[in-house]
């Protein structure tokens, strides 16, 4: 038999066809089943997912990558990362959702481990907690359970585990002293070579090393670290084909090092990073094979298959065909399903799209074409190339008015008219808010009845008018509710919107929204990224009505509440076909749209969020500063047309800011309200190091835990806050929306949170 071409996966979406994954999760955590019925449905969903690769024809196909909340916290648990105060919460499962979510033990409430955004993506993972001194140990068998459950269904699988190094750069290390990751990695490689060992002994032919980390900039321990830890895992289980998986940018700097790995394979990025496979191809050692990612896992547009095709000839002719992999860039977990899924799509959008299952599809066509020639597949890659070319000439992708427009659209929309003092003076004036004001960052509680109602009127069970009565009703209540507790800025609490990104696609023109179109964002959660796909602008205003509605009803300020340009394109599917910046620029102008018309509505404070500006980063910081700039100035493009006597927030959350602190500023907003709950205002000295010169909210409620503060607890916080910060540039607020947390909870605390604010202003005045 001649040589072939292999077709293979890096991973596949888990949550289920139907959300399945969910429904289990929720229902056991609920009490309402059993460890059990959980486990039976994960063993369905596995099972359906390698019975479903098979048959699209993939020679490679993964196991381990399923995961019953996350793959970081499964590596944890393989190796023994589990922190003493796990252990006693109860069986295995108990301790594996409380590290994830929180949990009890002896009554008293236990912390969830933190979580933590993979790479560049919306997915979170969390976050492996190391002591000083950890010691590890083969404790999880899940990777040789699952390759044993799936070679009974006669399926040979490629066990995928998260190597060594990157789980150790993951990890984040408690206690005053930190032990370099070099010096742990020979501890936890020990339990590695167990591993390998073990799934060698079940019958795994290839294992895949995920080793994202190939793609950051590495200090030369950790270079060294990654070449003994591959010397002795290769050593380790001779039988074990190893692949080294480094995907989201190309390695630049590391070329030497993945090259030169003593592995069987490595997998590059070829999408992010197409400049990679001629360094590969005249590089790469005789014995090591390529796995070249050429297919999109992180966007939906179908692939050039008669341009990849072109590649992997080239590059098949270069190495041999015995050597080469054919594979999707990275991991399809950041991918809706399955196309065939949604049915509202109409003929044209469908035939640019391709969701996980298309993309196995593809990556299953150009081996067929490597292998059995070129016209084998003619079908499918003229069927290709007709949708690339469709997309690209379709008049729905390109509108000239908003095209005309943005070339207009320069520097000089990018400034507010005056500068801080005197808009603060203007503002200060018009909303006479007291010292501390006091306000939230948007959304007040999705309960069970308020989903329903979105979802009843989306199904056509309540029209229109009935629908539009309901959410009045709601706003009223949560007008009236905040006036009572005495917030001093109101919401109208986003009881319309199902997701702060999803929103506004529904809305806008160029974006589309898919109904099946789930992708994971972390354990149970999952989003539906819309897609953006052509030229993009305001069909009329998306926010006004309910705004107004909401400033009707009180005479304290409504604030209205905006997603910003950086977050709707972080959190979206983009087009392929123009740069980042661009399509960024054209949301910022229908965002910069809404802003004007809320103004004209009479509303004097708009919140425009970017809780995604730090995760847009680039992995490399040497493509920081060119991100930040554009992305700095797609905030300001939004935010600036509104004239200085209105006051504009922002807001971010959950993310590491202290390297962004000049962009943050540079962003210009007259008020930031940003979390720092859980780093206990160590934030706030940034921002004073710094002399950030406008107003600052830090949150003083973290809402992700259902703990309440109490009114002693947020004074001391404030007291902490003013330490950095002057009274006059200082918010009262939580550290997030109120969307998850129930009502009592939420009256409780902004009960707390008002009263506390009383009194440290009570404080401040006698100062
Ligand atoms: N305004 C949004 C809300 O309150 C902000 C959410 C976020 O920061 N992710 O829900
Ligand atoms: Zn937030």
């Amino acid at each position: 038999m001649s040589p072939t071409v292999r077709a293979t996966n890096l991973g596949f979406p888990r949550i289920g066809p139907h959300r399945e994954l969910k429904q289990a999760l929720e229902s056991f955590w609920a009490g309402n089943s059993t460890s059990d019925e959980l486990k039976l449905c994960a063993a369905e969903i596995r099972q359906e997912r390698w019975v479903r690769q098979r048959d699209l024809g993939l020679d490679h196909i993964p196991s381990n990558d399923f995961s019953l909340y996350d793959h970081v916290l499964d590596a944890a648990m393989m190796v023994g990362a589990v922190p003493d105060r796990y252990r006693g919460v109860g069986d295995d499962l108990d301790a594996y959702f409380a590290m994830a979510r929180g949990g009890e033990v002896q009554g008293r409430p236990l912390l969830a481990l933190e979580m933590t955004k993979w790479f560049d993506t919306n997915y979170h993972y969390i976050v492996p907690e190391l002591t000083p001194g950890q010691q590890f140990s083969y404790t999880g068998r899940k990777t040789v359970d699952e390759f044993r459950e799936a070679a009974a269904l006669g399926i040979v699988t490629r066990p995928v585990l998260l190597g060594p190094i990157s789980f150790l750069m993951l990890a984040k290390q408690r206690g005053d002293r930190t032990t370099p990751v070099a010096k742990l990695a020979p501890a936890l490689v020990d339990v590695y070579e167990e591993v390998l060992a073990d799934l060698g002994a079940a019958g795994a032919q290839w294992v895949q090393m995920d080793e994202p980390v190939l793609g950051l900039d590495l200090d030369v321990e950790i270079i060294d670290a990654f070449a003994a830890a591959y010397q002795r895992l290769t050593r380790s289980a001779p039988s074990v084909r190893l692949l080294v998986a480094t995907y989201f940018t190309g390695l630049r700097g590391n070329f030497g090092l993945a090259l030169n790995l003593p592995v069987a394979a490595v997998h590059l990025d070829l999408v992010r990073d197409p400049s990679q496979l001629d360094i590969a191809l005249d590089r790469a050692p005789e014995r090591l094979a390529l796995s070249l990612g050429v297919i999109d896992g992180r966007n939906v547009w179908r692939a050039d298959l008669d341009a990849a095709l072109g590649r992997l000839e080239h590059a098949r002719d270069r190495i041999g065909a015995d050597r080469l992999l054919v594979a999707p860039s990275c991991s399809l977990l950041h991918m809706p399903l399955d196309l065939e899924a949604e049915t509202c799509f109409d003929p044209e959008l469908r035939q640019w799209l391709a969701f996980a299952v298309q993309r196995i599809e593809e990556v299953v066509v150009l081996t067929r074409g490597l292998n059995d020639g070129r016209n084998v597949v003619a079908e499918q890659l003229a069927s290709s190339s007709r949708a690339r070319s469709a997309r690209a000439s379709s008049p729905r992708i390109h509108d000239r008015a908003v095209q005309a427009r943005l070339s207009m659209s320069g520097a000089d929309l990018e400034s507010r008219l005056g500068p801080y003092a005197d808009r603060r003076k203007q503002q200060a004036k018009r909303l006479a808010l007291p010292p501390l004001p006091t306000t939230t960052i948007g959304s007040f509680p999705q309960t069970a009845a308020v989903r329903s109602l979105r979802a009843r009127h989306r199904s056509g069970d309540l029209d229109d008018l009935s629908y539009e009565l309901a959410m009045r009703e709601l706003v009223e209540r949560v007008v009236r509710f905040q006036e009572s507790v005495g917030l001093d800025v109101l919401v109208h609490g986003e009881f319309e919107r199902n997701d702060m990104v999803e929103y506004f696609g529904e809305q806008l023109r160029g974006f589309a929204v898919s109904e099946q179109g789930w992708v994971q964002s972390y354990g149970s959660r999952c989003v539906k990224p819309p897609m953006v796909f052509g030229d993009v602008s305001r069909l009329q205003p998306m926010t006004v009505a309910v705004t107004s509605y909401a400033q009707s009803l009180t005479k304290r300020p409504v604030k209205g509440m905006l997603t910003g340009p950086v977050t709707i394109l972080q959190w979206s599917f983009v087009r392929d076909d123009q740069p980042r910046e661009r399509t960024c620029r054209q949301i910022a102008l229908a965002i910069r749209d809404e802003v004007e018309d809320l103004e004209a509505a009479g509303i004097a404070i708009i919140q425009i969020d970017e809780p995604a500006l730090r995760e847009g980063l680039p992995l490399r910081r040497e493509d920081w500063a060119e991100y930040l700039s554009w992305a700095v100035a797609a905030f300001r493009l939004a935010s600036s047309g509104a004239a200085d006597e209105t006051q504009i927030h922002t807001h971010m959350c959950y993310a590491d800011f202290q390297d962004i602190m000049s962009a943050i500023a540079a962003f210009d907003a007259d008020v930031i309200s940003i979390e720092t709950a859980r780093s206990q205002m160590e934030l706030l000295r940034t921002f004073s190091d710094y002399r950030y010169p406008n107003e600052i909210g830090p949150g003083i409620w973290d809402v992700h835990s259902p703990r309440v503060p109490d009114v002693e607890e947020i004074v001391a916080l404030l007291d902490r806050a003013l330490e950095t910060i002057p009274p006059d540039q200082l918010w009262v607020n939580p550290d997030c929306g109120l969307k998850t947390r129930g009502w009592d909870e939420v009256e409780r605390a902004l009960q707390n949170l008002v009263a506390a604010a009383h009194l440290a202003r009570k404080r401040v005045a006698a100062a």
